[in-house]
């Protein structure tokens, strides 16, 4: 990234601008994870900032800067790290705060957006010219250690890409009754792909539904290695079907 947003400067892209499935609203900014559970969060350039407080909207502790007319707007930032007030003048840089999971967050992450009149596509600000270079930032990594590291940082681990007990333990259940609609059906269903399922018509939509199910239960029986009842289209915490995608079987 030209402009990075975490100190670290590693940035693993989880949710792009308005790209959310369409049963769920427009996204309306870029969420990034870091290399750490939380990176501190830096300014992207230079500019003043116009605001600091809490939205009640879901987006938690956030702090505007203004630069150029734009605000550039740091949402989900941890209790009690701001390190700036209205007024301010910050350089590129940096640290304005530590990534939190305040408001309506999906585990540690920075929620970026920037707003003149409306919200609008963040990324020219990260990237000035090369807009293709965060995309292979984000996916740098082979297959599994993007889907492990998702999937990290979705539960709130550290996000190393190297799958253990304590990933697995964090591990939650998904069914087509059961958080279908959670964050990590998208992983999956993502990691799924890579490793060559068709996911059939509704494609990668973050929705476990009846083709999901389908593709679940052909992935225990043939690769797991489950029979009879076990072969449930059941993604179960901490057990056989995760373990096998995280290769810990
Ligand atoms: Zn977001």
């Amino acid at each position: 990234m030209k402009n990075p947003i975490l100190k670290r400067g590693v940035h693993y892209l989880t949710s792009d601008y308005k790209t959310r499935n369409e049963n769920r609203k427009a996204h309306n900014g870029m969420d990034f994870v870091g290399s750490v559970k939380q990176d501190s969060i830096i300014a992207i350039e230079e500019g003043t900032v116009n605001y600091v407080g809490f939205d009640k909207g879901g987006g938690g502790n956030w702090i505007s800067i203004k630069t150029n007319g734009f605000e550039h707007r740091y949402f989900h930032l941890a209790n009690n790290t701001t390190k700036v007030k209205v007024g301010d003048l910050v350089k590129k840089g940096d640290v304005i705060a530590t990534m939190g999971e305040t408001g309506n967050a999906t585990g540690y992450n920075v929620h970026f957006a920037v707003y003149k009149n409306g919200y609008i596509d963040p990324l020219p600000f990260l990237m000035n010219d090369d807009p293709f270079e965060i995309h292979s930032c984000a996916v740098e990594d082979d297959d599994f250690t993007t889907f492990v590291k998702s999937l990290q940082a979705l539960i709130g681990v550290d996000v190393d890409g190297i799958p253990g007990p304590i990933t697995l333990s964090k591990t939650i259940t998904i069914s087509r009754t059961t958080n279908n609609r959670h964050p990590l059906v998208k992983v999956i269903q993502t990691y799924l792909k890579s490793l060559g399922y068709d996911l059939g018509s509704y494609g990668l939509d973050g929705v476990f539904g009846p083709d999901m199910e389908k593709i679940i239960k052909n992935y225990q029986k043939n690769v797991v290695g489950l029979t009879g009842n076990l072969v449930d289209g059941i993604i179960t915490a901490q057990k056989y079907t995760w373990k096998s995608l995280l290769k810990l079987s």
